[in-house]
């Protein structure tokens, strides 16, 4: 099985891995710091080198065995110790949209009742669709500025961004800052990783996030439409900004 260290590291974007196997087209790494995709999230994109060359990462496949890495270039072979890294600059524009959703989630959620549906992002931009208990409420132009007002808030607030891993019915026993319309525990897992935006927003989540909101920086709200029945979809923008310096394991040379 492969270490996931993304879940606890996510600004690792340097590391070392041994190849446990080759598998069609890629390998399976004892760990790695990759983002596979999960939960509107996408895939990082990356580099893995080993003694053959460097090859670029491609994409991730999911199977009963774990996840493979998926390689165009040169196939380091098994047992073999290899160099990787994520394009970090990619992936801090991921972790700040993710958050910013998050965020979105929980100012929607706590201003508005707002829950979420669905929702999907790309570096720097995100979508959201929510359903809200007041729908006169957003209707208007003003609440889209209104929006980016609380948002700016929490942004300057710079509120903690928490990673914990609990059993489901601890999860499940506070539903206070849960924010989404399904409470998203697949069944049958012994313990649930919980993203918490402390004191806004809690849910089960398999994706990397910034470690504070001030990181989200510069947000606005693009767009804001009527999607009937008590529905409305919103788009959010966020501005590029440097990253910070990505951490390498002490492996990683
Ligand atoms: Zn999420």
């Amino acid at each position: 099985m492969t270490t996931l260290l993304y879940q606890t590291e996510p600004y690792l974007a340097e590391f070392t891995a041994r190849v446990l196997e080759r598998t069609d087209g890629g390998v399976r790494l004892d760990r790695m710091a990759f983002f596979p995709g999960a939960g509107g999230q996408p895939a990082d994109t990356g580099a893995v080198t080993g003694q053959a060359g460097t090859a670029e990462v491609t994409g991730f496949r999911r199977d009963d065995d774990g996840i493979a890495v998926l390689l165009d270039g040169p196939q380091p072979g098994e047992g073999e110790q290899v160099r990787c890294a994520l394009d970090w600059d990619r992936r801090y524009a991921l972790m700040r949209t993710h958050t910013s959703l998050h965020l979105l989630a929980g100012v929607v959620g706590r201003d508005y009742g707002g829950v979420i549906l669905s929702r999907s992002m790309q570096p720097l931009r995100g979508r959201v669709d929510f359903e809200l208990a007041a729908a006169d409420a957003v209707s208007g132009e003003s609440f889209g500025d209104r929006l980016e007002e609380a948002l700016r808030r929490e942004i300057a607030a710079a509120r903690p961004v928490s990673v914990s891993f609990l059993p489901p019915e601890e999860f499940l026993s506070r539903p206070d800052l849960i924010r989404t319309k399904t409470n998203q525990v697949p069944a049958g897992l012994d313990r649930i990783r919980v993203v918490e935006i402390v004191g806004l927003d809690r849910q089960a989540d398999g994706g990397t996030h910034v470690a504070s909101t001030r990181e989200v920086a510069a947000l606005r709200v693009t767009a804001n439409q009527s999607r009937g029945m008590g529905k409305r979809r919103l788009r959010i923008e966020l501005d590029r900004v440097a990253p910070p310096r990505p951490r390498a394991d002490a492996l990683a040379r």
